[in-house]
């Protein structure tokens, strides 16, 4: 797709400039607070091949939001690295015209393996997601008995083939609070940024309570105690992370304050689900089957005409609802569906 791209704004006067892409639901891991061992069982009906979307596919729907204003790409999961070369997948994205950014978010444990193969790719950067540096706390977490040293291992490889690295913490009181400063410790000095997440109310099978909450003062408190903080500005214009840097100058911190704060007046994403559902919120119930489209032929015109008629219908702001107390009750799609 050659022609120039169009910019589309939703009923709040939002562009749409970011698509994240779920590549596949299956992980290696069984986070307690994102897919329970007792429900994510030998039994659970993951998607098959034939219900993913093929390379061609995600390709063809990249193409029509890059059309749109989509300049970035983020590849999430399940575990992305679980999908068979994903690499090949990256450059394709990498020659559309108009994406300029793409990420990966993965648990890191296959980075070993493919790092290198990614920086050819020509991915740049990596969020990798390690929510404790003690063993005994991490493996509780991931329920698989994986020691925190395959995900460093990951992040050294990373290092090595040239990617950067952000790590992500997602911090649920009861689960690893306690982790919050020996990760600050750990990282701090190493060059990678690490971020702090508020534990979300995404899902239904998390079973989420607002106590377990470990909200972003709290985590800068216990953090500045021992290892002095100062805020910064923003990097550009509706980032997420609140930005921190040591006050001795030796590296960065941020934390993700999506429950304390909101983000929904900036917010410019939409998600695709590996069998190509295409949703406006992380805390979506419903979403637009754009695989039946493709699978029906749709020409690029209609495709891309489907795409601007769904989004300038856009009324989403569930994090802002929600801080107004106007939560809705409702189903809401899982984050290892339709990734973080
Ligand atoms: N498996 C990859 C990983 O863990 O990085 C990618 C998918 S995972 C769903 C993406 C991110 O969502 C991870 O950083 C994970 O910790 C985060 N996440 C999952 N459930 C969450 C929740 N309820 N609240 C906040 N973050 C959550
Ligand atoms: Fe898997 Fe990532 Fe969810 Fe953990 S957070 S279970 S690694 S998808
Ligand atoms: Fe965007 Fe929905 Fe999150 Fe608001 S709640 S920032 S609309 S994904």
């Amino acid at each position: 797709m050659t022609e120039q791209s169009q910019a589309i704004k939703d009923q709040f006067g939002r562009p749409l400039k970011d698509l994240r892409i779920s590549v596949i639901d299956q992980c290696n891991f069984r986070c307690t607070y994102c897919m329970p061992a007792d429900i994510f069982g030998a039994d659970y009906p993951f998607l098959n091949k034939e219900e993913m979307l093929t390379f061609d596919e995600i390709i063809r729907t990249a193409e029509v939001f890059a059309s749109l204003g989509v300049e970035k790409i983020r590849l999430t999961g399940g575990e992305p690295l679980l999908r068979k070369n994903l690499h090949l997948l990256i450059e394709r994205l990498f020659s559309i015209n108009g994406i300029e950014d793409i990420a990966l978010t993965t648990n890191g444990v296959f980075l070993p393996k493919y790092a290198m193969l990614l920086k050819e790719a020509g991915l740049k950067r990596v969020n990798l997601s390690l929510d404790a540096i003690d063993d005994e706390v991490f493996q509780s977490i991931n329920s698989r008995g994986v020691k925190t040293s395959p995900v460093l291992k990951g992040i050294e490889a990373a290092e090595e083939a040239g990617l950067q690295v952000k790590v992500n913490m997602v911090v649920k009181r009861g689960m690893n609070e306690s982790q919050i400063l020996p990760m600050a410790r750990f990282f701090k000095g190493k060059g990678h940024i690490l971020r702090f997440i508020e534990f979300m109310d995404v899902g239904n099978v998390n079973g989420w309570e607002n106590s377990e909450v470990v909200s972003k003062q709290e985590i800068i408190n216990t953090i500045t105690e021992e290892l002095p903080l100062k805020q910064l500005a923003p990097n550009y214009y509706g980032e997420v992370a609140t930005r921190y840097r040591y006050k001795d100058g030796d590296g960065e911190i941020g934390v993700i304050s999506s429950v304390t704060d909101h983000f929904c007046d900036t917010c410019t994403r939409a998600r695709l689900s590996a069998d190509g559902k295409l949703y406006h919120c992380l805390f979506a119930s419903q979403g637009y089957d754009i695989r039946k489209l493709l699978r029906q032929g749709i020409t690029d015109n209609m495709f891309k005409l489907e795409v601007m008629k769904k989004w300038s219908t856009r009324g989403d702001r569930y994090s802002a609802d929600r801080a107004e107390g106007k939560l809705p009750i409702k189903e809401k799609i899982e984050m290892s569906y339709i990734g973080g």
